[in-house]
């Protein structure tokens, strides 16, 4: 394949703290030679590792660019052992538009990877990153939430991998990054995701699910904060241990996954982090359009703890309207 189109505005081998963008070609009606610009920051410190941080990959979560641009603001070069890349809007037109794809093709840049340099805007941003970046780092932090349709108790995940060193390393950075829960799961839908990319290329990874709704609170943004720096410490680029508060670990079964099928008006029968028992109610659906009918039910499909639900008020036929995960 050919080169990227891609051009930092930085050097991104230099030492120091430096802020500046992926410089994107994007020409269009508004704009005949212009650009996307992708923020980037980089602090190169003493000689170590490479860590990539991540937010905005989907650009209706918050929590990632929340804390990595408060990092980006406060690192310094000479608190580094190694070099952190901060990618705190990466599908930066979704994140100006407060969408999970990009606005200009649609492209959900978390089913991209590992992209093209002469496809869409989207497919452009997953080559540069697959390409550039993931090779210059050791370890890869990808902070994601539910966003506007989905919301989760906030955890840090790592995968089942084929190859059980990789994932031992993987387990060790999610118990670092230390949110208050602990996922080791499958995906259900891998292709083209940056964590196949990174874990393909044999890299430390660390994914997150920290909340959702479209928001962020104070209580999620701050587990998102922690957790970078004490994914920084494990990687030794920054001195001491991590911070650690007891974790609950999770696992989400092929059989926890309750999708809707009907639409309607969802009434949560259950909250996030309750038990539930196989057969217990976790859900109601009303009709929106008319009165004097009886709901539809939603059981719980097995045993385990409410990880994930639908949020808007609203459900259509197909979503996904709950995850059950079990502790172990
Ligand atoms: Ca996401």
């Amino acid at each position: 394949m050919s080169a990227s189109p891609i051009t930092p505005t930085i050097d991104l081998d230099a030492p120091g703290a430096h802020h500046g963008a992926l410089r994107l070609p994007w020409s269009r009606d508004d704009s005949a030679w212009g650009s996307v610009m992708i923020p980037i920051t980089v602090v190169n410190g003493a000689p170590g590792p490479t860590a990539l941080l991540v937010g905005g990959n989907h650009g209706d979560e918050y929590e990632g660019p929340l804390a990595l641009q408060e990092l980006a603001y406060t690192l310094e070069a000479n608190t580094v052992s190694g070099r952190v890349i901060i990618l705190p809007a990466l599908n930066t037109p979704a994140v100006r538009a407060a969408t999970r794809t990009s606005p200009i093709d649609r492209g959900n840049l978390n089913r991209s990877f590992p992209g093209r340099p002469d496809g869409t805007v989207t497919q452009k941003i997953a080559h540069y990153v697959a390409t550039e970046l993931v090779p210059r780092a050791d370890i890869v932090l990808d902070y994601h939430s539910g966003g506007k349709t989905l919301d989760f108790l906030p955890f840090a995940a790592a995968h089942v991998l084929d190859d059980t060193d990789q994932q031992a390393r993987c387990v060790a950075a999610m118990e670092a990054f230390n949110a208050p829960f602990s996922m080791i799961m499958r995906e259900i839908d891998a292709a083209g995701m940056l964590d196949t990319e990174v874990e393909g290329q044999g890299k430390t990874f660390v994914t997150t699910e920290l909340g959702g709704g479209g928001t962020a609170t104070a209580a999620s943004v701050a587990i998102a904060r922690k957790g970078a720096r004490n994914l920084l410490r494990h990687a030794g680029i920054l001195d001491g241990a991590p911070e650690i508060a007891p974790s609950t670990r999770l696992q989400m079964p092929d059989d926890g996954f309750v999708f809707a099928m009907d639409g309607g008006l969802i009434e949560p029968m259950v909250d996030l982090g309750q038990g539930v028992a196989a057969g217990a109610t976790l859900a109601r659906i009303w009709p929106p359009d008319r009165s004097g009918a009886a709901p539809i039910t939603l059981a719980a499909p097995r045993d385990g703890v409410l990880a994930a639900r639908h949020f808007p008020g609203l459900v259509q036929r197909g979503d996904c309207l709950a995850v059950i995960a079990v502790t172990r």
